[in-house]
Parts: structure tokens; sequence; C-alpha cells
């Protein structure tokens, strides 16, 4: 099964500036997958289109099968994606987002209490369940974020540059944990620009470079050139 497929990816934006000058990739349920690319590539506007934040100027976008333009919420029911930036309620509690999170899947609110719990014990934050997220450190707001994004069981999870200013002992942890997830089956896709990154984690991986597909291979096939 292909978790994701884009074809004919492209992206202009208003202003005129083309970010995406046609892009075409194919991820297998299962993968673990990079998205590399420098600063200014073209990641977050591919990952800003797939979670409808962003429109295309066109091409093709499939989330297992279900279209992006014909099925938004076929897509939306197998895909989190966990975006760079924090976009919480700030007054709002760890655990009431995630609940209301749910709410917007038709999850039950007792299944919701107990998924948000369940995912608020491993990403080691449930102690702090009642805190606004205001008053969380940004290492504790991304992986609410991650949390969040996992809480209605998407097939495949997109990290936009997840570990971008986290410190060492916490971008550890969570690779531990984005690597066990893998391990129960999601199909995982995350961008970096960071090689070390995608190197630990991830069995494939595409090089992006001025809105261009530059490489798709393996991760050992990159390293054996480098
Ligand atoms: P990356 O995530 O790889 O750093 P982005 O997708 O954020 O790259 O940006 C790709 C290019 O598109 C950059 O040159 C950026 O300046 C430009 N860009 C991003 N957003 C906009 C926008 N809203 N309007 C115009 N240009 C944009
Ligand atoms: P800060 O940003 O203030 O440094 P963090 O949110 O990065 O705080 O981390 C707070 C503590 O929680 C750290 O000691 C970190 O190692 C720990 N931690 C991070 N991720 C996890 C996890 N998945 N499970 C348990 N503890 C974690």
């Amino acid at each position: 099964t292909t978790a994701l497929r884009i074809s004919g990816l492209q992206k202009t934006y208003a202003n005129g500036f083309t970010a995406l000058k046609g892009i075409d990739l194919a991820v297998q349920e299962g993968d673990f997958f990079a998205l590399l690319g420098p600063n200014g590539a073209g990641k977050s506007t591919t990952i800003g289109i797939l979670s409808s934040l962003v429109t295309k100027s066109a091409g093709k976008v499939e989330v297992f099968g279900h279209d992006l333009d014909a099925d938004l919420i076929g897509v939306k029911r197998c895909l989190g994606v966990v975006p760079q930036e924090f976009n919480f309620n700030q007054f709002e509690k760890a655990f009431d987002i995630l609940v209301t999170q749910a709410g917007y899947y038709g999850i039950p609110a007792k299944e919701a209490a107990q998924r948000a719990e369940k995912y608020l014990k491993q990403l080691g934050l449930w102690d702090k369940r009642d805190v606004p997220t205001r008053m969380l450190s940004g290492g504790m707001k991304r992986r609410l974020m991650i949390a969040r994004a996992l809480i209605h069981e998407p097939r495949l999870l997109i990290l936009d540059e997840p570990t971008a200013g986290v410190d060492i002992e916490l971008r550890r942890s969570m690779w531990t944990f984005l690597t066990e997830l893998n391990q129960q089956g999601v199909t995982i896709i995350l961008t970096t620009h960071y090689l070390e990154e995608a190197e630990q984690l991830c069995r494939n991986i595409a090089i992006i470079d001025h809105g261009q597909i530059a490489e798709h291979t393996s991760m050992r096939e990159l390293l054996k050139k480098l």
C-alpha cells in the first residue's frame, strides 16, 4: 500500500514566488521517511498543502488512496500532522486540548479521555495535564503537538522539523518514541535539514532543493555516496 503519493505538486505564492516546481513522491506504508533539504527548499510548503493550510497551485495528493481534493475527510482520518509552530489555545489545559481534538474526529468523550491519558503518559506529560499550554516549556509543547496529532490514531504521521530547537536529551527521547511508533505500524514522514536525524531514524529519503526533488533513495544508498 502507498501511504502517500504526490504527483506534479506545484505551489506559486500570491507574490509570484514558485516554492514547489512539480514534486513527485511516493512513500510506502510502514516506512520511516525523511524529506531533507536546506531552509527555503519547500518542505513546510509541502506539509502545509498536506494539512490543507496552504492551497496547491497544481498537482495531486493521495493519502492511503484518498484524494486530497475529492475526499478531504478520508485524508484527515488517516493523517496526523505536527506543524513546526505551536498553534494551541494558550489558556486551554493540555488534557483538554487532546479531548477537544478527539471531539473533532467524533471520538466519544470516554474514549477521548482514555486516549488523552494514554498519549500524555507516553510523552511524559501526564503530570502537566492540568497546566494551560502557555505555561509549558518549548519541549513540552512540542510533545503535546505530537500527542494531539496522534489522538485519532492516524496511519500516517507527518512531522515538520520535529526536533528543531530542542535539547539533545529531549531529541533522543523523541527519536525513541517515534521509532517505537513506527515499529507499531505507523508510517512516519519527517522533514529535517539535519542529515544526522534522517540517518538515525529513516529508511528512505528524498532530498528537496529549490522546490524540486533532487534525489529519492534509501538511506543506505545515500550514505554510500557521501
Ligand atoms: P522550508 O520549509 O524547506 O524551509 P518553505 O516551504 O518554508 O521551505 O519555503 C519555501 C520558499 O517559499 C522559501 O523561499 C520561502 O521564502 C517561500 N515562501 C514561504 N511562504 C511564503 C509565502 N506565504 N509567500 C511567499 N513566499 C513564501
Ligand atoms: P525544557 O524545554 O524546559 O527543557 P522539556 O519539555 O524539554 O523541558 O523536558 C522536560 C523533561 O521531560 C526533560 O527532563 C526531558 O528529558 C523529559 N522528557 C522528554 N521527553 C520525554 C518522554 N517522552 N517521556 C518522559 N520524559 C520525557
